[in-house]
């Protein structure tokens, strides 16, 4: 902080403010400090970022943190950096005062009264105030201590609106701090006294019990307690880029005296935030290169030569250049660690296979990890098809999710620790302590957003040595996030699919302008089943209490108001008596049955023996069934972008043209709607991933619940810093290439550090 910079807020030890709380949420700067507990001075001096928090400030401010944020250090703290910056606004003489205008006036109090007011019940306190030129009054409705708190004499900063009343003018309700005297009270000299009411005042994340203001004092004593603050980015670095010292940055973010201070301190936090997450990245990446393990090569005339022999169709171009990069680190000793992106029913599952295949033929195993029962299962049916009888009793894909009865789960862990089954397919079960394999060559993970890397970690500990790890997901993941969240993984993507494909016509129907259109919904679906095809109805909810598990509760951004939201059984009550679809066999598909009646459910829906499935998200990813060409989202609002489109993707798969129809109630201009019609828009997963991120709220974009709460990334928006993040790496990559353990830069080593304990703290409670 430069010298000249005059006190801030909080002023220390004084004065008496507004105790109905924060005023955080006016539209004034909730300027002044109540009675804070806590000390004025910071406990220590040399305060470093791995201090504790309780060490600088005290115990009970430092608990009330801890709860509020989940902070425990210092450098916690100082990066819980402001929302947004409020200012005082310029100050006003009385004597000119804008009618309807926010005002900011230094002004002594001149007289207090209190009285009753004629017409109503209650009372008013009137202070009339003036700074030399003019005068005016503040008025208090029923807040009689109001004639306690401000005495004649007492000097301070008021803001507010300014009224009109009968003629006179006022301001009702202002905020205000008082000088506890002289000293504390802005110079009387003007130039002083301007720069003292334009500073930004930071408004930080805050909660009921730590205020914006609280945060503020806390941090301003941290700040003052902070020792020697060894720099993480390299010295060069930081010159080649005109950045701030990290000690710098902190102090301008929290305490800026001029707009431009803050502005410089964010470009430095944010490309320091980037550096230090992409070092750690790389590092985590290189280390897991740098294990050894087996590499698994596919033997002439084995498995993987058979399986290409008698595959029904050619693999697309990216089907075979994804393919040759996996074969290419299979052959390797380092462990792979690859991300398989390709939109839905582009062929990854074909792609896995045979990446499990090469591993079969050098006699290991593979562990292909689903994310639900009814995945796993569809998985199993699929692999054995396309592996044919003999092969399929070779190989021996054996089934081992949470949900099996006992003797056959006995049968399969039996299998699974003997070697037999060289596949072995389930849900998070295979991640459970009873779960040994014989030679665990390949984890295949599908849907990675619904693993957390813990989980894929819990698995590579399963291998003697490491196993290879491919992670397949149909959610098209941006560059910069897929160089953001999956910065350990290599990157392949699939984006042809495969030939004759007919596409996917889809269709928002707003009932909200047009309600008559729900009848049509149904008879449109009436007539794709005349054609012989089928359908699947989705619904937000199981029924009125129960939501599918796993899903959260609608959010409440506040579009709409929500009605409740169209249920699988009540739509089912009511599908099952339309005369239109006297015909259909209709059966629901959620995540409260047990495994066995959603099994013999979708293979019966597979078989053709149901028409229409109504069903929750449990269909989500990857269920396959070529007939079905029609889909029907009721309360598509309530699903994110990349949801809608992972439905959707379950129609359209075989030569039949899929349809796509996305009833919603949301109003025509409300952010909801604005997702809804986006995926009608379009049915590039890349395209829609990209409108995903600019339509989501900030802070939202890694699927995080980031409510102030400790959060992977903080001034980082992948949204928007694409090229900062990507210049980042670049930077990362060419410093740890020179410098592989970055000894050095101590203090950039220890910022690795806590950045990948803190990832694995988020990662953890994401579970
Ligand atoms: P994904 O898992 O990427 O959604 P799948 O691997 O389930 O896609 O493939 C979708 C369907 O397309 C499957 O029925 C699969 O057999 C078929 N398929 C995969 N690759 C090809 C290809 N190259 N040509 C034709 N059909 C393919
Ligand atoms: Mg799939």
């Amino acid at each position: 902080m430069t010298d000249s910079a005059p006190l801030l807020p909080p002023l220390p030890g004084e004065t008496s403010m507004d105790p109905a709380g924060p005023l955080s949420t006016t539209a004034h700067p909730p300027i002044g400090v109540a009675s804070v507990a806590g000390p004025d001075k910071p406990l220590i001096f040399d305060a470093t970022l791995d201090t504790k928090i309780s060490a600088v400030v005290g115990g009970r401010t430092a608990q009330a943190l801890a709860k509020a944020f989940d902070m425990e250090t210092v450098g916690d703290l100082l990066s819980h950096y402001p929302r947004r910056y409020a200012r005082r606004g310029e100050l006003t003489a009385l004597d000119e005062l804008p009618r309807g205008e926010s005002v900011t006036i230094v002004a002594e109090v001149l007289s207090v009264s209190e009285r009753s007011m004629k017409s109503k019940r209650g009372s008013i306190v009137e202070v009339k105030i003036s700074d030399g030129n003019g005068i005016l009054t503040l008025t208090f409705f029923n807040q009689k201590w109001r004639a306690e708190a401000l005495r004649r004499g007492m000097r301070g900063i008021f803001a507010g609106k300014v009224t009109d009343y009968r003629g006179a003018l006022q301001l009702a309700h202002p905020d205000y701090e008082l000088f506890a005297d002289d000293a504390d009270a802005p110079p009387r000299d003007s130039d002083a006294q301007r720069r003292w009411v334009e500073a930004p005042i930071p408004i930080y994340p805050a909660t009921a019990t730590m205020p914006s203001w609280k945060i503020a004092k806390t941090v301003a004593l941290v700040l003052d307690g902070l020792g020697p603050l060894p720099d993480p980015l390299p010295g060069a670095l930081r010159a080649e880029r005109t950045l701030l010292t990290q000690r710098d940055a902190f102090e301008k973010i929290h305490r800026p005296t001029a707009d431009g201070d803050w502005r410089a301190a964010r470009d430095t936090l944010k490309f320091t935030e980037a550096f230090v997450l992409q070092c750690a990245l790389v590092l985590q990446h290189n280390a897991a290169r740098a294990r050894e393990t087996r590499p698994r090569v596919p033997t002439r005339g084995g498995f993987l030569d058979h399986f290409d022999s008698t595959l029904p169709f050619e693999l697309t171009g990216d089907q075979q250049q994804v393919g040759s990069e996996i074969a290419r680190d299979l052959a390797e000793s380092g462990p792979m660690n690859r991300l398989v992106q390709g939109e839905v029913g582009s062929g990854k599952t074909v792609v896995a296979l045979r990446a499990m295949l090469a591993v079969a033929d050098s006699g290991g195993q593979s562990a292909l990890l689903a994310p639900t029962e009814v995945l796993a299962a569809q998985h199993l049916r699929s692999i054995v098809r396309m592996l044919g009888p003999d092969r399929a009793a070779e190989l021996m894909p054996t089934l081992l999710t949470g949900q099996l009865p006992t003797a056959e789960r006995k049968k399969a862990l039996l299998r699974t620790v003997s070697g037999q089954a060289l596949i072995v397919i389930g849900t998070h079960a295979l991640l459970s302590d009873t779960v040994h394999f014989f030679d665990l060559g390949l984890v295949v993970v599908d849907e990675q957003h619904r693993f957390g890397v813990e989980q894929r970690e819990a698995l590579r500990l399963k291998g003697a040595q490491p196993p290879h790890v491919l992670v397949l997901t149909a959610t098209p993941i941006p560059r910069t996030i897929a160089m953001t969240v999956f910065g350990d993984l290599d990157v392949s993507t699939i984006a042809e699919l495969p030939a004759g494909r007919q596409g996917i016509e889809s269709f928002v129907v707003p009932l909200a302008e047009k309600p008559a259109w729900s009848m049509r919904v149904w008879t449109r679906l009436a007539e794709e089943l005349a054609q012989g095809r089928q359908a699947f109805v989705v619904c937000s909810a199981i029924s009125p209490k129960v939501r599918e598990p796993g899903e959260e509760a609608p959010s409440a951004e506040g579009d709409d108001v929500k009605t409740p939201p169209t249920t699988v059984e009540g739509l089912l009550a009511e599908l099952r008596v339309k005369p239109e679809l006297a015909s259909a066999r209709i059966e629901p598909l959620h995540g409260r049955m047990s495994s066995d009646e959603k099994d013999v459910t979708m293979r019966a829906f597979a078989a053709g023996d149901i028409d229409i499935l109504v069903a929750t998200t449990v269909i989500e990813v990857g269920v396959d069934v070529p007939n079905a060409s029609a889909m029907v989202v009721m309360d598509a609002d309530r699903f994110g972008v990349s949801q809608l489109h992972q439905l959707r993707g379950r129609v359209g798969r075989g030569e039949i043209p899929g349809l796509c129809l996305l009833v919603t109630t949301a109003s025509a201009d409300s952010l909801a709607r604005e997702r809804v019609d986006a995926v009608a828009s379009t049915l590039d997963g890349f395209e829609l991933a990209q409108a995903d991120l600019t339509l989501r709220r900030e802070g939202d974009v890694l699927g995080g619940e980031q409510s102030g709460a400790k959060s992977s990334l903080r001034l980082l928006r992948v949204a928007t810093d694409g090229e900062l993040i990507t210049q980042a790496r670049a930077h990362a990559q060419e410093l740890i290439g020179d410098d592989p353990d970055l000894s050095s830069i101590p203090p950039l080593a220890a910022a690795v550090r806590r950045r990948l304990d803190e990832s694995e703290r988020s990662w953890l409670r994401k579970g």
